[in-house]
């Protein structure tokens, strides 16, 4: 993220890493963001208000955060696993309707088309009975595996321009 917004002349002053429900297993993330995040947010915001009330941004050096360099997300070719509606479907529609790639037919909404989806969950938490989700063992094997990887609680983490460079 900030190597795109300072591709687009952005001065990047902070950054935040919060914790919330994955989006395709919600077993992993379940109930963050917490107090704790939520605590951890707000000092975020304020201490961002503390750099831009300060103003003249160019004057702080180039903010550093971990993570690989050269990330590209356009060839990212997207997560193998998407929803689909089973038999307990009452036809509503809600899914097709929030389906920002438009991928679930209004006409047959249990189906999905897996090159257009992009695994986002949105038709899966507004279906009212339940009826979306990921299924299969791939699906299961897979979430297995991550919630093994990632059932370490983890603490937000934030990141100051300012504080490399004693500012503030
Ligand atoms: S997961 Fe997202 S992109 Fe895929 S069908 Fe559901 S709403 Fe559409
Ligand atoms: S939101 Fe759920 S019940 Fe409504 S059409 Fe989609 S799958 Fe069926």
């Amino acid at each position: 993220m900030k190597d795109i917004l300072q591709k687009q002349g952005f001065k990047v002053i902070a950054a935040g890493a919060f914790l919330a429900e994955h989006s395709i297993f919600p077993s992993v993330g379940a109930g963050r963001p917490d107090g704790q995040d939520k605590e951890a947010m707000a000092g975020f915001a304020a201490e961002c208000r503390k750099i831009l009330e300060k103003g003249n941004f160019q004057q702080y050096g180039e903010i550093e955060v971990p993570g690989e360099a050269g990330y590209d997300a356009a060839s990212f070719k997207g997560v193998p696993l998407k929803p689909s509606g089973d038999k307990t479907c009452i036809k509503c529609r809600k899914c097709a309707d929030i389906c920002p790639k438009k991928a679930i037919s209004p006409e047959n909404p249990c189906k999905t088309d897996s090159e257009l989806c992009i695994s986002c969950g949105a038709c899966i938490h507004v279906c009212p009975v339940g009826a979306r989700n990921y299924r299969g063992i791939i699906y299961k094997t897979a979430e297995a595996q991550f919630k093994k990887k990632c059932s370490e609680y983890r603490f937000p983490e934030t990141y100051f321009v300012s504080k490399y460079d004693g500012i503030i």
